[in-house]
């Protein structure tokens, strides 16, 4: 069941709490960190606390469930923005095109072009991150590492597409310290790699999507600039 607003509220303040912990142990400035509040599998409703508390974006992990809801949003939350954070198969990249403000999970040149071509059409410059498997998961989708200068390019090339940033998942591990170790290594390459291509290319990247209810902290302290979170808000799934 969802929270109430009130319930939400606090929730969210917890969450801001954990993040502004993270940045002051790294440093950072909380206001460089947004929360993306991850509303899959929960009715409309939970996007409507997202957008009542001021959020500027939420995330969605399948192409037609993100569609349906959007379209039963309550008018005066229109300005809300919806993140495609899931595997997107080129078929279905018309309808992502046209119904997300933001693809993060672009992982393969082949979806690059079906998207290019989808915004091409409806005569829209389409933001995207690219999706690295970072973790070396072999059960999470995103682009090899290696592959990951050759997949910039590519969307470099891409003249209705803009490059945000990169996105990643870290690996579970068999206990809660070897996910703990999996989440510091995985973000830690994460930013390194975006580093890395910024330098080479000499754009900014400076979206790096990371961490989640359960590794925040940890992505806060590689760099993150985006936590997805879900769980820590809407409750378990
Ligand atoms: C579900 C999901 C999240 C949110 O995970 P929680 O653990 O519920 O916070 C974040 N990112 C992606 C890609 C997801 O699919």
């Amino acid at each position: 069941m969802l929270p109430s607003l009130e319930e939400f509220t606090q929730r969210a303040g917890e969450i801001r709490a954990r993040i502004a912990a993270a940045c002051a142990a790294a440093g950072r400035d909380p206001a460089e960190v947004e929360l993306l509040a991850v509303t899959k599998t929960h009715p409309v409703a939970a996007a409507e606390l997202a957008a009542r508390l001021g959020l500027r974006a939420v995330g969605e992990n399948r192409v037609q469930e993100g569609v349906e809801k959007r379209a039963q949003l309550a008018p005066a939350h229109a300005a809300l923005r919806w993140e495609l954070i899931g595997h997107l198969q080129s078929n279905k990249a018309r309808l992502a095109a046209g119904h997300f403000d933001r693809i993060q999970s672009v992982d393969s040149e082949k979806l690059l072009r079906h998207l290019d071509r989808a915004a091409a059409e409806r005569g829209r410059t389409l933001p995207v991150l690219l999706q690295i498997n970072a973790g070396d998961d072999p059960a999470k989708f995103g682009a090899d590492p290696a592959g990951a200068a050759r997949l910039l390019d590519e969307a470099l090339a891409c003249p209705h597409l803009q490059v945000d940033g990169l996105m990643t998942i870290a690996p579970l591990g068999a206990t809660p310290a070897e996910t703990a170790a999996h989440a510091v290594r995985t973000f830690g390459r994460l930013r390194a790699l975006r580093d890395e291509l910024a330098a080479r290319t000499g754009r900014p990247l400076r979206e790096l999507s990371m961490g989640m209810t359960g590794d925040l902290e940890a992505a806060v302290a590689a760099g993150s600039t985006l936590v997805r979170v879900g769980t820590a808000l809407f409750g378990a799934r």
